[in-house]
Parts: structure tokens; C-alpha cells; sequence
């Protein structure tokens, strides 16, 4: 379960987060965040947030980051009314349509925002990990188009997981790196990023894919993403004249999420819910739903909430979706959990598969496993809910998932 944090504290926490004093100058969302790495990271990331702080902000950055996003990434994404899938349901449903961005998903906003401060903050090079491939491909394209050499490690194990998405990284030359230490998986690639960067933290950036890690990642793509709330708030208030009344995203390490949802903290009437990733159950190494079933602790540079064992060892986890295969959450989610701004809450595998095919055969629509995860937490609300508003963050397109399809709905023999 989530931190308990006692009421009066948790209106203060509330109050301080609306009026952006989060993360704070340690880095930390109230008692999450921070940076907890070794010494010889603190200076990369002291020049890092320095580099936030100068750039982010100033307007010519905003403006050539907010050129690539229209030119390029193909900003703003539309807002689709599910006109069968509401009838169906008995509720209104709104999908923000990060599936039509760039590449495939919400990733390329960080990617291209990132990539974009590193040529700011004279990178003369690119280095990236990746686990399932889609943070690869975004940064591989995002290197590309800036002309910047890009190096991506990748846990062996992945790399056969994930051929395609290697090709695609290579053809948009990009180096792939495979990493046959540790795990051989995504927390291996980490670190071996990490090694990377810290041997030329100032020729060398590091481009990291979701909101965690140490202070000012966190902050930092939570702004690069933070795009998709302001347009799908606007975009709301233009088609209907209202909020909606609940906001769903799906939740891995939490980017698209914190892009979706940070515009309406500060909206009292509409609910925010996190979808987590059930997979096949609540057992331990059975899902990756890291508030619902973790606690808090120290993962990749950031306290936040994690699943770990009795002992402390991190677990492993399993989702049907690789992108929420992850066993940490980002430090500002564990925050909103503990002061209860945020609902979070589980789908199944089978439950995400099932969203698959209906937004499929009812909208035209192929989502990403991922996203089809928030779906099914819309489904949910609207059959408690009959004739509510729901706005989802559909964060990609299932293209990707096409293997995984094939075995499962795809598949007679399934279950
Ligand atoms: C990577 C990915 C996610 C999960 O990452 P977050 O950082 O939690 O957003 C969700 N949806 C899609 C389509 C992805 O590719």
C-alpha cells in the first residue's frame, strides 16, 4: 500500500504541489525523490539540473523545442470522441492521441526535448538505455534529426526480445550496445549508461526515457511531457466546454502519465486515476503495479515506491506489456498516491487485451498494450459511473505489439 500520510500534511503537500514548489531544492516531491547515486554522479548531475534551470525555461529553447513538436513530432496530437465505444460503455469517452505522435507514442516529446538541451548544453554525443526498444527508437529518431551520434545500451535478453525495434534503432543510426552483465535486461542497461556517462559527463548526455531516476530527471521529462495535459485541457474545454470528469493514464515508470495529468492537479472536480499493470495476478513477481502492491525505497537514483521482497531485493515483475514491465514508479507518482490526488489502480493482462480489441473493432483504433491498460481502468469507471466524462491518454499505437498479439487474441489456442 502507499505511504499513509496523515490529512493536515497531506493538504499542505497538496497545496505546495499546486503551486509548484515540487520538486523541491533537494530535489524531493515531499518525502519522495532526491538523488541517491554514488559521488561520482553528483557533478553530472549538478551541471545537468544547472543546464535545466538556464535553458528549460528560456524562451527561445521553448520556441525551437515547440517548432519540432508541430514540424516534426506532429503536435498537437488530435482529441477523439469514442463515439461507438461510449455507447457501448454508457459513458462519454475522450482519447488524447499520443498513438499519432512521431514514432508511435508519447516517448518522442522527452526524446526531442532532451536531445535538444543536450545540443544546448554542447553533448557531443548521445547515450540512451532502453528495455523494450520504444525509448530507443524515440532517442535513435530524436539523435537523427539533430544530427547527434547516439549510443544505445540494451540488455542482451532485450535485444532478442525486441529485434525489430533493434533494426529500427540501427537504421536510424543509432549504435546499439548489447549489456550481458547483471540481469541482461533493462536495469543492467542503466547502469552501464550510467558508466558511460559518468567517464564524460560534460562531452556526453544522458538521455533518460521516463519520469525517475535522480533529481532533476524527474522534473525534468515530467516538463517535456507535461504537453499532452495542456492540450488535451484545452482541447476538452473546446469540444465540450467542460472537464472532464475523470482523467486516466497508464502507469510504467510514469511519463505519459505525469505529461497528462500534471494540467489538472490543480482541477479539484476531475478525478486522476493510474492505471498499473495487474499482469496475471496480485502474487509477488506477478505484475508490475509498483504503488498498488510496492514500498518505498531506493531504485535508479530516486526514492519512490518499488516492488521489492521481504528482504529488500528488487522483484521481478511481468506485464503482457513490455513498456510497464518496470519495478519502480516515478518519485512525484509515489506523492500523489500518499496525499491521495491520484487514485492508482490495476488491469489485468487479460483485461488490457480485451481494450485491445474493442477500441480496435469499435473506434478503428490499434492501441498500444500499454495504453489499452488505461482503457481498461475507463471501463471500469464507466460502468460505476454511467454517463461520466472520461478523458484517457491513449499513450501509443499496438503496431509494436503485433508479436505479442499474434500469440494471444490473434491465437485459437489461447486460453
Ligand atoms: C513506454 C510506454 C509506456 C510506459 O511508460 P511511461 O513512462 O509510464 O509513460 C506507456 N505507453 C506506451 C505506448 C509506451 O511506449
Amino acid at each position: 500500500m502507499s505511504t499513509p500520510v496523515a490529512s493536515p500534511d497531506a493538504a499542505r503537500l497538496l497545496a505546495d504541489l499546486i503551486a509548484g514548489r515540487f520538486p523541491d531544492e533537494r530535489g524531493r516531491f515531499g518525502p519522495f525523490g532526491g538523488r541517491y547515486v554514488p559521488e561520482t554522479l553528483i557533478p553530472a548531475l549538478e551541471r545537468l539540473e544547472r543546464g535545466v534551470r538556464a535553458h528549460l525555461h528560456a524562451s527561445d529553447f521553448q520556441a525551437d523545442f515547440a517548432r519540432q513538436l508541430t514540424t516534426w513530432v506532429g503536435r498537437p496530437t488530435a482529441l477523439t470522441f469514442a463515439e461507438r465505444l461510449s455507447q457501448r460503455w454508457g459513458a462519454k469517452l475522450w482519447l488524447k492521441r499520443e498513438d499519432l505522435a512521431h514514432t508511435g507514442a508519447h516517448k518522442i516529446n522527452n526524446a526531442i526535448g532532451q536531445a535538444l538541451l543536450a545540443r544546448r548544453l554542447g553533448a557531443k554525443r548521445i547515450v540512451a538505455e532502453t528495455g523494450a526498444g520504444q525509448h530507443g527508437v524515440a532517442s535513435a529518431a530524436a539523435c537523427a534529426r539533430l544530427g547527434l551520434p547516439c549510443t544505445v545500451y540494451m540488455g542482451a535478453i532485450d535485444m532478442e526480445r525486441q529485434a525489430p525495434n533493434v533494426g529500427r534503432m540501427r537504421l536510424l543510426g543509432a549504435e546499439v550496445v548489447p549489456v550481458t552483465s547483471g540481469d541482461r535486461t533493462l536495469r543492467a542497461a542503466i547502469d552501464e549508461a550510467l558508466r558511460d556517462w559518468v567517464a564524460d559527463p560534460t562531452d556526453t548526455y544522458y538521455l533518460l526515457g521516463s519520469a525517475v531516476g535522480p533529481h532533476p530527471y524527474p522534473y525534468l521529462v515530467r516538463e517535456l511531457q507535461a504537453v499532452i495535459g495542456r492540450e488535451a485541457r484545452a482541447q476538452m474545454l473546446a469540444a465540450t466546454g467542460a472537464l472532464p470528469d475523470v482523467l486516466i493514464a497508464c502507469v510504467g515508470g510514469g511519463s505519459n502519465s505525469m505529461g497528462a495529468f500534471h494540467a489538472f492537479i490543480g482541477d479539484a472536480a476531475v478525478r486522476i486515476i493510474g492505471i498499473e499493470a495487474g499482469g496475471r495476478g496480485a502474487g509477488l513477481g506477478d505484475n508490475a503495479a509498483t504503488v498498488a502492491h510496492g514500498r518505498p525505497g531506493v531504485l535508479h537514483g530516486t526514492y519512490s515506491m518499488l516492488l521489492q521482497n521481504e528482504d529488500g531485493q528488487i522483484q521481478e515483475t511481468h506485464s503482457v506489456s513490455a513498456g510497464l514491465d518496470y519495478p519502480g514508479v516515478g518519485p512525484e507518482h509515489a506523492l500523489l498516491a500518499a496525499i491521495g490526488r491520484v487514485s492508482y489502480q490495476t488491469a489485468s493482462d487479460d483485461e488490457a487485451l480485451e481494450c485491445v480489441r474493442s477500441l480496435s473493432e469499435n473506434e478503428g483504433i490499434l492501441p498500444a498494450l500499454e495504453s489499452a491498460h488505461a482503457l481498461a481502468g475507463a471501463r471500469r469507471y464507466a460502468q460505476a459511473h454511467p454517463g461520466c466524462s472520461i478523458l484517457v491518454c491513449l499513450s501509443g499505437r499496438g503496431d509494436k505489439d503485433m508479436p505479442t498479439l499474434q500469440q494471444t487474441l490473434l491465437n485459437p489456442e489461447h486460453r
